[in-house]
């Protein structure tokens, strides 16, 4: 068998004032066909997972492009037009192929295109015709749109936010694949529209419970594959919002009915999933009282909106202002994206004392620049965390104290949520030291910071990251949805 495999991957914030362009795929992650790396990437994994079916069994993997951008804004049209035609042309060439099976986020929109991955998938279908099995993987932060489901046979979501489970999906996804091409299944797409979107992490109840339920659906019944699209809230898409996905043997009544039973019990759970924010004057107030009880580990305040991982800049202050005004004396941030003011503290040098402007420059809305007289403790042409087993770049960093303190701030080049506390150790700064540590993530950072956490307090502060989708300017959702309605049922006819 010949399979054909890609990986094209972003998460688009519409409302997001950084654009998008080649150069942030390039400096976030790029390999052309043959040079992925051995450790898959979030979306890529299909990629490693084929690699290795391919070493144990008879099957010929012709592998394209595979690159990522950090979620930003609308993504430059010649940027997407210039990546599809490279991955179409590869297709063309490795031509002809039994399966392709592709590692998609599937919330990329670029500048004239709202679905850029239904755009992707049509234009593969025509190419390969009707009988070629298309798959890919998907991030649930997505949007599913009808014209990606008529496009592919199989497609399938991470389930686990924080996404633990990508390489596992990866798997799964390449498994169902095969196993189409070889004729043993016929795989058919349902789908629902819960005609919601909310936060849904599943490191807590209730989704917790309900994933473990949607797991051991698999495999029984018929049914080859349940996934949740939990929506993507930061775009202006038609079909922004949460759905069910199943996809069943050849049986759409069963994946129908399947598909509409839980999402009408994903529907009424809906006002208990988020996790509890405070606002910043709080969630500081808190942190210091857990701090005070626990001295020996630092109480963590996850900014969950200034999260770069959601296409923001990341380099908003309003919670470090607030901890200014207050006082508190010993703080550690990860991060304040600012390239300026990088390049000033690799040029001052480190141990060298200036007065810094840093913060709050891409957009008014998460915050006023910060200035300080400040020391350079830690100037690098480098900074980097690890993300479980991959490493992600900050690009060139400083480390700088707030003269008269012992807050030190990070701040980066290359745009990223916090995901591991040795973003702090790797540019010299002691997590463990710090009264507060100040993360910038909504729940990915989660996994490596809960166990150096006295608590872990998640603080909702102003940012351009549009976080009340009942207030959102929507200029092209397509239907009622909750929050925006209380009863989308009824105000839909449904
Ligand atoms: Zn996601």
């Amino acid at each position: 068998m010949r399979i054909f495999t890609a990986s094209l991957a972003t998460e688009t914030n519409t409302f997001s004032p950084v654009p998008t362009d080649r150069a942030s795929f390039e400096m976030a992650f790029y390999a052309g066909p043959g040079k992925h790396p051995d450790t898959p990437t979030l979306c890529s994994s299909p990629i490693v997972a084929l690699r290795r079916r391919a070493d144990a069994e008879v099957l010929t993997v012709i592998e394209g492009t595979a690159t990522w951008a950090e979620p930003g804004g609308l993504v430059q049209r010649q940027t997407y037009e210039a990546l599809r035609d490279e991955i179409l042309g590869q297709l063309k060439a490795a031509l002809p192929v039994d399966a392709v099976i592709l590692g998609l986020h599937g919330a990329m929109v670029a500048q004239g295109y709202d679905d850029c991955e239904g755009d992707l998938l049509e234009r593969m279908r025509a190419m390969v015709g009707s009988e070629v099995v298309i798959a890919s993987e998907l991030d649930p932060h997505s949007h599913l749109t009808p014209k990606r489901v008529a496009a592919a046979n199989i497609l399938a979501a991470f389930l686990e936010f924080p996404h633990t489970d990508f390489y596992e999906r990866g798997e799964h996804v390449v498994e169902l694949g095969l196993a189409a091409a070889r004729g043993e299944i016929k795989p058919v797409i349902s789908t629902f529209d819960c005609r919601m979107i909310q936060v849904l992490p599943t490191s807590r109840e209730p989704m917790r419970s309900f994933v473990d339920r949607i797991k051991a659906l698999h495999g029984t019944d018929g049914i080859l594959s349940v996934s949740v699209i939990h929506g993507f809230m930061a775009a202006d898409v038609p079909e922004m919002g949460t759905r069910i996905m199943v996809v069943t043997d050849n049986d759409r009544p069963r994946g129908d009915a399947l598909a509409e039973r839980l999402g009408r019990e994903l529907y009424d759970l809906r006002e208990k999933t988020a996790m509890t924010m405070l606002s910043a004057a709080d969630g500081i107030e808190r942190a210091l009282a857990v701090r005070a009880a626990h001295r020996d580990k630092p109480a963590v305040i996850a900014d969950v909106w200034d999260n770069p991982g959601g296409g923001v800049p990341g380099d908003g202050t309003v919670v470090l202002r607030e901890l200014l005004a207050r006082g508190v004396g010993n703080v550690g941030v990860a991060t304040i994206w600012d390239p300026i003011a990088v390049t000033f503290c690799l040029a001052a040098g480190e141990g060298a004392v200036i007065d810094l402007r840093f913060g709050g420059k891409a957009g008014p809305q998460a915050g006023e620049p910060v200035d300080a007289r400040v020391t350079v403790l830690k100037a690098v042409e480098e900074g980097w965390q690890s993300f479980g087993p991959s490493r992600v770049t900050l690009g060139p960093s400083a480390v700088v104290r707030i003269e008269g303190t012992e807050v030190d701030i990070i701040l980066n080049t290359n745009r990223t949520q916090t995901f591991e506390p040795d973003i702090f150790s790797n540019l010299g700064v002691d997590p463990m030291s710090k009264d507060i540590l100040l993360v910038k993530s909504t729940n990915h950072f989660y996994a490596g910071f809960a166990p150096i956490a006295a608590e872990i307090i998640y603080v909702t502060a102003p940012s351009s990251y549009p976080s009340s989708p009942a207030k959102t300017d929507y200029r092209k959702l397509n239907r009622p949805i909750w929050p925006r309605v209380a009863n989308p049922w009824r105000d839909a006819g449904g």
